[in-house]
């Protein structure tokens, strides 16, 4: 018997049946190693995970651009849209996705992440939804990057929480609720929308001084001057594409305080939680 291989099937052999290898995979959710030339040494130890979209129309092409020589960028993971997991630079190594990025005091993303690029084609080319056997293979390889580097929740984050002026990814289609149910990432029940004072960009107002010291203490690059400026409205807007993603403006309402002060809240609490398991719960030394 005999029948027609489509040419949709005959990609997916040609990928199924190339296991070579030019390194180990660190997790065994991967389904492939492509490796890129694009890396370098760690400057620091691992403590974050930032999470991208690829923002091109065909994730192949997306994956070819990250292994190229000459493109500068990479990524230690890009999950496919159904679920299909390549790694493209091995997790010791420090990866290219956050270009110029900050976090708190952090200025160099790349050396503290690891990086994971998930196919869509992102807000230019129509944005649509991750499909769920996708999400279910961010959430197996988050899990597995967990046994591995000790990630505090609240430093599970979006490309446009590290460059806000710059980036929207993985945007507010991304499921961060689910992620956080399945043990991945910070996430509160956002504050419901209501009537209230609002500020937008140019207003000049001391609440404002007082959302700037709130976002900056989460990590959001920024100097509390009560004015609200580009960048203030950039991080407010990130702020809502992560955790109050029903309505990103860039305005400061009720609702994005108020979803701020609980997300700070439950960042402390966690981190007053892994302290007190770390007493309880010592690791071995040479975990
Ligand atoms: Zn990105």
């Amino acid at each position: 018997m005999s029948r027609q291989i489509s040419p949709r099937e005959h990609e997916w052999f040609e990928r199924m049946v190339v296991p070579v290898s030019q390194f180990p995979p660190d997790s065994f959710v991967v389904a492939e190693v492509r490796s890129s030339p694009n890396f370098g040494e760690r400057k620091s130890k691992i403590d974050m995970l930032l999470l991208h979209y690829t923002g091109m129309p065909d994730a192949g092409a997306a994956v070819k651009y990250l292994c190229s020589v000459g493109t500068e960028v990479s990524a230690h993971y890009v999950v496919l849209e159904d679920g299909h997991v390549i790694q493209c630079v091995p997790e010791a190594y420090r990866a290219w996705h956050a270009g110029q990025s900050s976090w708190g005091a952090e200025t160099d993303i790349n050396s503290c992440s690891i990086g994971i690029e998930i196919a869509n084609p992102g807000h230019d080319l129509g944005y649509p939804e991750f499909p769920r056997r996708q999400i279910a293979a961010v959430i197996a390889l988050c899990r597995g990057i967990f046994t591995r580097h000790e990630i505090p929740p609240d430093r599970v984050l979006a490309h446009s929480d590290v460059a806000p002026g710059r980036k929207r990814d993985p945007g507010e289609k991304f499921p961060w609720r689910l992620l956080h149910e399945s043990g991945i990432g910070l996430w509160v029940k956002p504050a419901p929308i209501v009537a209230g004072p609002i500020f937008a960009l140019g207003d000049r107002d001391p609440a404002i001084e007082e959302l700037q010291r709130l976002l900056a203490r989460f990590g959001y690059g920024m100097s509390p001057s009560s004015y609200l400026d580009g960048t203030t409205r950039d991080a407010i807007a990130a702020f809502q594409r992560h955790f109050r993603p029903l309505k990103v403006d860039g305005v400061f309402d009720v609702s994005t305080l108020e979803t701020l002060r609980s997300v700070l809240a439950a960042r402390d609490q966690a981190r007053a939680q892994a302290t007190a398991e770390k007493v309880l719960y010592p690791q071995p030394v040479n975990s």
